[in-house]
């Protein structure tokens, strides 16, 4: 189902087919419903759930995977009718997420929000069996009937999770302390920090290889991650640099994993310069821009705002320099387009070294503390 413009809804669903791909699938066929809201009971209506069940039999598909996130009632109904597994976008992210953790605060942080996901998806048996005993009179919600056998287990769960997500809540907390103190060290080591954002796949690490020469892994995957890695290396002119590549955006993250995705964003605080990658062969460059510019723009002002508490010292959030990477991909008329919406942005392609020099340049007046026009995010 998709609110939106069909070029919206085209974009998301190939970044969810991507999403797939990342998470070891194989996808076989898309199906997208237009209609003003989600129907309540089977999300996408009940014509085009046996629509779905078609493709389902056509192509032999053991998984459907829905682009939103739906409630436990309208899961369990569409998969009484398409009779294979469905899951929803949001369950399909934090697998990912829990795929690519690493570090001990990313696998924290994904576990806390898979939690968080699965705790009003518990009630499954005891709620739908007690309702069944209450009868039509029972209506929806609690009440008499509602408190079946099945309950006290669900309490009983419901509970130890509960107690799980607030250990794992102090220990994220004891983690973001070391890191903040680690970030600090590394912050007045001297070295330029460059932190680089952008939406996942925009060209975040071929960037980074092209300006260091260093060979760092580059898939054609949605490579979702809260583990933002650093990497000191020098540009080609001997400059010294820190890179931070941090997290990759997606489109619709789940609202389980924001307060992790942002407590990792926070990295970018302590940076001299945000170095903004976008990819110019996507079909709405601007509306990525203008996402990861609003949540950059929060983390800063949160920063800047605990850092005035503090110890009252001035903090000066980093400038942004736009970067337009893919431009080898990108149509002319598109391409001027993009020129002249975004003057003050580079225009490069990692893939052919298009505009590489000239983005060297840029990174060497900035970081040299040249008197150079830049963006400020935060005014
Ligand atoms: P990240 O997720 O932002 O780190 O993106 P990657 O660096 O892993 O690149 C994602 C995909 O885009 C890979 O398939 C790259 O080969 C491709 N890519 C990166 N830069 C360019 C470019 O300049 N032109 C084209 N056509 N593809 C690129």
């Amino acid at each position: 189902w998709t609110e939106g413009t069909a070029a919206q809804a085209d974009a998301s669903m190939s970044e969810l087919a991507a999403l797939a791909e990342t998470a070891g699938s194989q996808v076989l066929d898309g199906l997208i419903q237009r209609r003003d809201k989600p129907d309540p009971a089977t999300y996408i209506g009940s014509g085009k759930a046996d629509e779905l069940r078609t493709v389902v039999l056509d192509t032999g598909a053991d998984t459907v995977i829905c682009d939103g996130e739906l409630t436990p009632a309208q899961l369990n109904a569409l998969e009484k009718v398409v009779k294979v597994k469905v899951i929803d976008r949001t369950a399909l992210i934090l697998d990912i997420f829990a795929q690519h953790a690493t570090s001990r605060e990313g696998k924290a942080q994904v576990s806390l929000a898979q939690m968080e996901y699965m705790l009003p998806r518990l009630r499954g048996w005891g709620e739908s069996m007690s309702r069944q005993a209450g009868g039509r009179a029972g209506g929806a919600g609690g009440g008499v009937g509602t408190r079946g056998p099945g309950e006290t287990k669900i309490e009983t769960d419901r509970r130890r999770i509960r107690e799980r997500m607030a250990k794992l809540r102090r220990e994220i907390k004891e983690m973001k302390t070391a890191r903040d103190t680690k970030r600090s060290r590394r912050t007045s080591s001297g070295i330029p920090q460059v932190a680089i954002v952008g939406y996942t796949n925009a060209g975040k690490s071929s960037l980074m290889n092209a300006l260091t020469g260093a060979g760092i892994l580059v898939q054609d995957a949605l490579f979702a991650t809260l583990d933002p890695t650093t990497r000191r290396a020098a540009l080609d002119d001997g400059r010294e640099v820190v890179f931070t590549d941090t997290v990759g955006f997606v489109r619709h993250l789940p609202t389980q994993l924001v307060e992790a995705f942002r407590s990792t964003l926070e990295e970018v605080s302590g940076a001299d310069l945000l170095l903004h990658i976008v990819d110019g062969s996507d079909a709405m460059p601007e509306g990525q821009i203008k996402a990861v510019r609003e949540v950059v723009t929060d983390v800063l002002r949160e920063q800047r705002d605990a850092g005035a508490r503090r110890d009252g010292q001035a903090y000066t959030p980093p400038p942004e320099l736009l970067v337009v990477n893919k431009i080898d991909a990108v149509e002319p008329a598109d391409l001027a387009h993009l020129r002249a919406l975004l003057p003050g942005a580079v225009f490069v392609s990692a893939r052919t070294g298009a505009g590489l020099t000239d983005l060297r340049d840029r990174l060497a007046e900035i970081l040299g503390g040249l008197d150079v026009e830049v963006s400020v995010l935060l005014p």
